[in-house]
Order: structure tokens, then sequence, then C-alpha cells
């Protein structure tokens, strides 16, 4: 429905390997990519709801190369978002030249970016992201990592961090959240390149191929957690994620919950027309509520 002409479209914007060394990213995207396409009954309301826009490989040609961080021509792209060139940086023109395209489309509302990367000194996953002066805007930025905390065991709420660094200046989501407005979440989802401690526990879990698409299909669904929260997405009969096990219930009372006080809208909700309820009620589901 939200393909429609004339729909107002919400769109979460996902790239990732703007770093050719940090194959873990392709890995976690990957996962959202498998889960965002499936007949999960999650996926189909998200598709539903939401426009997924996703850049998997923003470096390919270091990528084909092998390098680890650089280009082709040697620059490290994540540093160039604030004025890339169409021949020395032509995958970031074209996805920054698409990102203010649809920021300036009133039709068209630039919800989520996440840039996705692999950390080789740090554990779990984890997100960086944007200091504002807006308490409030603040606030509200860390309910999505609070909200995967709680759906993924390897995700770390404790790692996230939020900072404005000179060095950081120039990557994609420190220039997307200065160019995008209020209602726009910018954040560098980051994954360790070897391994995770489930909260509670003090064994390091290595990290494989499986368990970081696990990562991706949690960042997925998530999002139907942050919109049903934003009252955005209603009579979804789909039930809040459940503890699966003790750990899970530790690293809850230990990472604890954001204050939901304010689940502000971002828009309004009659985007999401209440008449469709009885067709989102009848979406079959065996147990979509536990977490990957
Ligand atoms: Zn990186």
């Amino acid at each position: 429905d939200n393909l429609r002409e004339g729909a107002e479209q919400k769109v979460v914007f996902i790239t990732g390997r703007v770093h050719p060394g940090e194959t873990p990213s392709s890995f976690v995207c990957q996962g959202i990519i498998d889960f965002l396409v499936s007949q999960h009954p999650i996926a189909r309301v998200l598709r539903e709801y939401l426009v997924f826009k996703i850049a998997p490989m923003l470096n390919p040609d270091g990528v084909y190369l092998g390098n680890y961080r650089c280009s082709l021509m040697g620059f490290d792209l994540n540093r160039h978002w604030l004025d890339p060139s169409p021949w020395a940086h032509p995958t970031l023109h074209g996805v920054k030249q698409l990102i203010v395209q649809m920021y300036n489309d009133p039709k068209t509302s630039l919800e989520f970016y996440i840039d996705i990367h692999a950390h080789s000194t740090m554990m779990n996953g984890f997100m960086y992201g944007n200091i504002f002066e807006d308490e409030e805007r603040f606030q509200r930025q860390a309910i999505f990592p609070k909200l995967l905390c709680q759906n993924a065991e390897d995700f770390s709420y404790s790692s996230t961090s939020f900072n404005r660094d000179a060095v950081k200046a120039g990557t994609g989501r420190r220039f997307l959240g200065g160019l995008l407005d209020h209602t726009s979440y910018c954040y560098t989802l980051e994954v360790s390149f070897y391994s995770y401690i489930v909260s509670g526990t003090t064994a390091a879990v290595p990290y494989t191929e499986e368990a970081y698409m696990k990562l991706g299909r949690n960042v997925a669904r998530t999002f139907l957690d942050y919109y049903r929260l934003n009252s955005m997405v209603e009579k979804v009969a789909i039930p809040m994620p459940r503890l699966r096990n003790k750990e899970m219930e530790v690293q809850r009372r230990k990472e604890k919950s954001p204050s939901y006080k304010h689940p502000l809208l971002r828009g309004p909700a009659s985007n999401y027309p209440n008449s469709k309820g009885d067709k989102k009620n009848s979406v079959n589901h065996k147990d979509p509520s536990t977490p990957f």
C-alpha cells in the first residue's frame, strides 16, 4: 500500500560495506534483506508500513581489490559525505543525491539511516549515534538501540555511545544527522569482528556468519517494536518479544528499559488507516515473538 502513487512513504535507509575490509557488515546486511523479503509475519507488516532502501555495498571497488578501508582511489569514503565528488566518490555521491531528493520530497519521510560497519577491537554489536542539544530528541534516539538490545543477545546497549568527535565528521551518520530534521535518526551499527558476550555471562561467543545474519534479522524486526511503541503500527496482533531465557532477563534488568513516557508520533497516525486492521489481524503467525 505504501508504494501506491501519492502515498506518503516512510523510509528506512540502510548502507553497508563503506569500509571494504569489514566483511561482517555484509552478513548483517544480508540478514536484514533476507528477513525483509521473507514471508515472516513481522516482515510482511514492515513491508506494508515502511519502505526500505538498501545500498549493501558502498565501496565495491575497494571490496574487489581486497582493500581494508579505502576505495580504488585511496579515499576513506566514510569521511567524504560532506562533499562527495561524482568521479572520486561516485557511490556516495549517488546515495547522497537520493537521500537529499527524498528529504526534499514532501511525500517522503526519511525516518532512519543506519550505516553498517565492523569493529576490530570492541566486542558485541553496538551503535554510535549523534548528540543533539534537544534533550528530547536525544532521548528518543536511544529508543531504537534499547529495543534492539532486548531482541538481540549479542547487541550491547551499554557499548552504544553518542558523540560528535571531530574525527567522525564526514561520516554518513554525522553528516545525515545534521542534514535531516528532528524526525530522523541516524546510526552507525557496529559489530565485532570476533565475538560477543551475552550480558550476565562471562564467556565470549565467537561470531559466525550465521550470528551476523541473525543480528541483521533482529535489526529488521526491531523496527516493528519501534513503530508499535510509537503507535504508528496499530492493531497488529503480534505479541511483544518474550524473554527467552535467564540471560535475557538479566540483560533486561541490567540494561534498563528506556522511558517511554513520550512515545511521540512522528507524523499523523492517520497515515495508517485503521480500516486495514482486520487485514493485519488476519496475518497468520506461529510464534513471531521470539527474537532470533
Ligand atoms: Zn567501518
